[in-house]
């Protein structure tokens, strides 16, 4: 908190992955909110989660950059903590490879530090008003989590930062069984707060010296944005980063509910931005996904029209039929022959958009229907 009592959310220049520059940078932000003695006591267990979703370099700016993960443990180490880093990729993509092409393997052997598969060691399940859902144990049993996300758009909940990258807590298949059963953006929305609300992270430094715009999480395009950005509520640093990407934050399914369950600081006159002007944090506007404009149709009103609206995939030519989609997909939706691109029966999609997240070929096109398009203006998801 500031001394006038506002949430603090603190930038640090950084243009490049260069390890003084990264260090630097983060630690002039993580100084700023209070520095990581506020936040780890000597002796405890402290969880590290970037965003591994899948088995991609770090130049892909898909997953959080391994310079971003060793200034984090640099820090924790220097405040006595015992770090270990962690997530759950997605799950039909072996770990090992994503260990591997991430940076994370030779990071972890490098600074002396276990890597761990979150979905090892259990999990505990969770009731949340109409929400259940499974935490990996060894998140609930680390004594501080700090999150470290990628910033990145996203094609089914709009943008991915703080709060989203916490699903990463919920164990491997799990998570598909989620999206099969909250499959529509306001029901992933309300599972995806209600996640939140249980992993809180003490503390949140997001990787943003080059993040995704475009169709994200894993097929939009790297963006330098030239920082990173540190605050104790993942949500106040959410909101000031949908601000500087001119995102309309109601049409992230999450915030709203959030606000609404009184978590997290969403009032930008109660947020005390250090280090960046929000308005020309990113110098030019950069491109949202093309389903922004679904995200802003009332749930009631996409159920009556389901039939007409609709967001569901194409497969192009880029596909390197690896099935990796067909896999993926909890709604069994997909067919594919050896050779040929898959096939979606376009009835049991529930438009959850787990093949376009984990196409390795930015061959999956999430298509909306005509009416889709007429219905919103993409401009007006807009700020
Ligand atoms: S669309 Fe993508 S994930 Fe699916 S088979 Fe083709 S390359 Fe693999
Ligand atoms: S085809 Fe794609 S969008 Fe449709 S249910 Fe399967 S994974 Fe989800």
């Amino acid at each position: 908190m500031s001394s006038d009592g506002k949430t603090i959310v603190a930038f640090g220049k950084c243009t490049d992955y260069d390890p003084s520059a990264v260090e630097a940078a983060v630690r002039a932000a993580v100084d700023a909110v209070g520095g990581i003695g506020a936040f780890v006591q000597p002796g405890q267990s402290v969880l590290l989660k970037p965003n591994l979703l899948t088995d991609a370099d770090p130049d892909a700016a898909i997953t959080t950059h391994p310079e971003i993960v060793r200034a984090a443990i640099r820090l924790v180490q220097e405040a006595g903590g015992v770090c270990r880093v962690g997530d759950s990729p997605a799950s039909v993509i072996k770990h090992e490879r994503v260990w591997e092409r991430t940076g994370m393997r030779a990071l972890c052997e490098e600074e002396g530090v276990e890597l761990i598969t979150l979905e090892q060691g259990g999990a505990r399940e969770f009731r949340e008003e109409r929400q259940v859902f499974d935490i990996a144990r060894r998140v609930l049993d680390a004594d501080v989590v700090i999150n470290l996300p990628k910033v990145k758009t996203h094609v089914m909940t709009s943008f991915t930062c703080a709060v989203k990258n916490i699903y990463g807590c919920v164990p491997g298949m799990a998570k598909a069984g989620l999206h099969k059963q909250y499959f529509n953006a306001a029901d992933f929305g309300r599972v995806v707060a209600a996640i939140y609300g249980v992993v809180r992270p003490a503390l949140t430094i997001a990787d943003g010296v080059v993040g995704m715009t475009g169709n994200g999480p894993s097929s939009g395009q790297p963006t330098a944005m030239g920082f990173v950005a540190a605050s104790a509520d993942g949500v106040a640093l959410d909101r000031c980063l949908c601000r500087s990407l001119r995102l309309d934050p109601r049409a992230v399914p999450y915030l709203p509910v959030l606000r609404r369950r009184g978590v997290g600081e969403h009032d930008e006159r109660r947020i005390h931005v250090i280090g960046a002007d929000l308005d020309s944090l990113l110098n030019r506007p950069v491109a949202l996904p093309n389903t922004l404009r679904t995200r802003l149709i009332p749930s009631w009103l996409g159920r009556l029209f389901a039939p007409l609206l609709w967001c569901r995939p194409t497969f192009s030519d880029n596909c390197v039929y690896c099935g990796l989609c067909v896999r993926t997909c909890p709604a069994d939706a997909l067919t594919q022959e050896k050779g040929e691109k898959p096939v979606l029966a376009p009835k049991q999609c529930i438009e959850c958009c787990c093949c376009h997240e984990v196409c390795p070929a930015k061959a999956v096109d999430m298509q909306l229907s005509r009416m889709f398009q007429r219905l919103v203006d993409h401009d007006k998801c807009l700020r």
